[in-house]
């Protein structure tokens, strides 16, 4: 049966137009679902009984269970188990301006990157967005505290999940739901370019992360098979073309991986790359696991890459580390239990 948390808006709609009800009654339920968060439609105590039956007849009031919480460093880390006992993960980070929940997509991830965990765990099948929204819900009465952004990084590429992730980041941004805003919540991909200009065409103001980890198509085809289907030169076009779309600037994501892409050619080269294109790059620290033998870099060869990144005029940060304590590379927590 379909999870009421699996309706946006305009579903409720066309479900309360087809039931002969009021459209206002869609603003009273999502107030139950995401305001006031009650859990059953039995304490929804402003819709009629009759009405309470029939939605409970022809919606579940799914839930995903917390099984294991790890507590780091600024940073939290918690194994859910789904309805069909699938497993995923989210890990919450506290940062000075606020707190940051990435959460998973899919079960498992079919993009098979090389350095990655999730992607060791071929993909058993899409998240619904129902569970999605739901991994920020049950942290949020964990924690008993609102979060403020959502990175769209867990398990799974959201590129290869769309219709269910582009409702899930309506049903967060809407104000009538959990209401975060657009440029609260960062969406990353490995590189699916005809998905990079539909999201484009979405008018969103939801920001978006690109994978890149590497200066070439060498490199890249090494580490990320996704660059044999979309090469990078195609993929630097299209964000191009997704940035004279959205006049959003675009983030780009660089593994830092020891004797893989942290030469000085490496960095003089993603210069060139990235010249003139409004961009900032993130510099990640590799998180090492124990099932992968590639090794973080140095902290000399961060140094030096972001220093030639900077003297090229590339907006540059190297990103703290969060969680290597408690397995929060990608998909390592689900990977060990
Ligand atoms: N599939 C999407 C989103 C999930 S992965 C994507 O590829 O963007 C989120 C980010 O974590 C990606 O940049 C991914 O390359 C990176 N990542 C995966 N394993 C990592 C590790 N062990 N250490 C650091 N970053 C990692």
């Amino acid at each position: 049966m379909k999870s009421i948390y699996d309706l946006d808006m305009n579903e409720l709609n066309d479900y309360l137009k087809e039931h002969n009800q009021k459209p206002y009654i869609a603003n009273q339920i999502f107030d139950w679902l995401y305001k006031k968060r009650v859990a059953s439609f039995e304490e929804m105590t402003n819709l009629k009984k009759g009405f309470r039956d029939q939605l409970a007849k022809d919606f579940s009031y799914s839930s995903i269970e917390i099984i294991k919480k790890q507590i780091g460093k600024d940073v939290y880390k918690y194994l859910f188990n789904l309805n069909d006992d699938e497993k995923i993960e989210a890990v919450l980070m506290f940062h000075d301006y606020g707190t940051s929940l990435c959460i998973s997509t899919q079960v498992g991830c079919n993009m098979g990157c090389l350095f990655c965990e999730s992607g060791r765990l071929k993909k058993v099948r899409n998240l619904l967005s129902s569970e999605m929204v739901l991994q920020i819900l049950e942290i949020e009465k964990d924690i008993k505290k609102r979060i403020s952004h959502i990175v769209i990084m867990g398990i799974g590429e959201p590129f290869d999940n769309y219709d269910e992730v582009m409702k899930f980041i309506r049903i967060v941004n809407s104000n009538k739901g959990i209401d975060i805003g657009a440029r609260h919540i960062t969406i990353s991909t490995c590189g699916i370019v005809p998905k990079i200009i539909d999201f484009a065409n979405e008018k969103t103001q939801v920001n978006l992360a690109i994978s890149l980890h590497g200066p070439n198509n060498e490199i890249r085809n090494k580490i990320m098979p996704i660059n044999k289907v979309y090469d990078i030169k195609l993929l630097i076009d299209t964000v191009k073309d997704y940035i004279s779309l959205t006049n959003r600037r675009v983030t780009f994501e660089y593994i830092m991986i020891d004797g893989v892409n942290d030469s000085i050619s490496c960095s003089n080269e993603l210069s060139a790359l990235l010249k003139g294109i409004n961009c900032y790059v993130n510099l990640i620290p590799y998180n090492e696991t124990n099932n992968l033998s590639f090794k973080k870099s140095s902290n000399t060869n961060i140094m030096r890459f972001y220093d030639i990144l900077k003297k090229n005029n590339i907006n540059v940060t190297v990103r703290r580390e969060f969680g290597s304590e408690v397995d929060a590379a990608c998909g390592q927590l689900r990977a060990t239990n």
